[in-house]
This record gives structure tokens, C-alpha cells and sequence, in this order.
């Protein structure tokens, strides 16, 4: 079965991918299935927007304050259909949209990705994951190696000129407290929010 929905607390999530450039040391699916509820979110393929669409048009989605591009992979592996989607959901919801992402969209899309962004993404959280090249790849593992700290640097910086809610996370326990000050000091430079958020076991 296919699982392009699913809910965790009030919002509606979207899982349109499975593919993710990173291997993150903390990441859910090194040993889960799903994020918590009973599907699983391991794609036999990926939904087109065909697909995606016709499973958001039985729900009523304005009952949910927020839906958020997530899942079990990168959402910027699925760029076009994340845009497709967005821009649809523009159309006529009226809730926050939302969009978790390891931030490297650059480099899986080959070009600078935020712009294309503006308008159908109302807030951002991108994982910053480390306060230096050297300690995000240890953390992250990802294909594109040790550039992929300020590609992700980067798409944030572009993310502030045209996303309202712009936030990049850590995951406590991960890093030192001396590194979480030196996050503190990126984001405050980048003019966007700061998150020490919770390791999921
Ligand atoms: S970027 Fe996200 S999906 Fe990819 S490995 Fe890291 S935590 Fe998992």
C-alpha cells in the first residue's frame, strides 16, 4: 500500500519520496517503518501529481491548520511534483504549508531551487544538522560530501529573501553545546530562527 498521507498531531503530512542524498546518523528511518502511527511510509514507487492530488481530495483538508512536505526521503528529490502540489494547495487552502528539508536541493536539482519556492511555501524548517563542514558530514553522510554544509548554508540564506518562516535545526544530543552556540551565531547571521530539536529514538 501506498502511504502519500499521514497524520502526526494536527497536520496533514506528505510522502512523496523515498530517495534522500544523506544518511543521517539520527534519522527515523535507520530503524522505523513510519513516523510514529501504523503505515509505513517505504514507497513500492512514487506518486505522481495525479496521484498526490487525487489522495488530498478525500480529505477535507482545511480542517488541518497545517500540512507539511516531509516523509521518508528528501522532499526536494521530488521537486516538480512538491511544486505541482504546493501550487494546487494554493488554489484553495488556507492553512500554513510547510516544508522539512536537509536543505541540499541545490545540489539535487542542480540549480538554486528557493526562489522557485516563493509563493507556495509558507515556512521552512531546514536541518542544519552541525556548525561546520567537517562535523555535518560525519553526521549526515551525505553523496555530495563536505560542500553540502554550504550548499546548505546557502539555500537558507536564499530561503530568507522569499519563505516568511525560515527555521534551522539541530538535533540535541548530536552536537556540543559549543556547537550549538556557533549554530546560534550562523542563524543569527542568516536572520532566520534556531531549533535544538529532540532525538527520536
Ligand atoms: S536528510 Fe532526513 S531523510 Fe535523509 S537521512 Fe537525513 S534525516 Fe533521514
Amino acid at each position: 500500500m501506498q502511504t502519500i498521507l499521514y497524520e502526526v498531531k494536527n497536520g496533514l503530512y506528505l510522502n512523496l519520496t523515498n530517495r534522500c542524498p544523506c544518511n543521517c546518523s539520527f534519522c527515523l528511518r535507520q530503524n522505523h517503518d513510519d513516523p510514529g502511527n501504523e503505515e509505513s511510509l517505504w514507497l513500492d514507487r512514487e506518486p505522481t501529481f495525479a496521484e498526490v492530488k487525487a489522495a488530498l481530495k478525500e480529505r477535507d483538508l482545511n480542517q488541518y491548520p497545517e500540512i507539511v512536505f516531509c516523509g521518508f526521503g528528501e522532499p526536494l528529490e521530488a521537486f516538480d511534483v512538491l511544486k505541482a502540489t504546493a501550487a494546487y494547495l494554493k488554489t484553495f487552502y488556507q492553512g500554513n504549508i510547510r516544508l522539512n528539508t536537509n536543505g541540499l536541493g541545490d545540489l539535487i536539482v542542480g540549480r538554486p531551487v528557493a526562489g522557485e519556492l516563493k509563493g507556495l511555501i509558507d515556512a521552512v524548517s531546514i536541518s542544519l544538522n552541525a556548525a561546520d563542514a567537517k562535523t555535518y558530514q560525519a553526521i549526515s553522510d551525505s553523496c555530495f560530501g563536505e560542500k553540502s554544509f554550504d550548499a546548505v548554508l546557502s539555500f537558507a540564506a536564499d530561503c530568507a529573501k522569499v519563505i516568511p518562516e525560515v527555521t534551522l535545526t539541530t538535533v540535541a544530543t548530536t552536537i556540543s553545546k559549543e556547537d550549538e552556540k556557533r549554530c546560534a551565531a550562523l542563524c543569527a547571521e542568516l536572520g532566520v530562527t534556531y531549533r535544538i530539536r529532540s532525538y527520536i529514538e
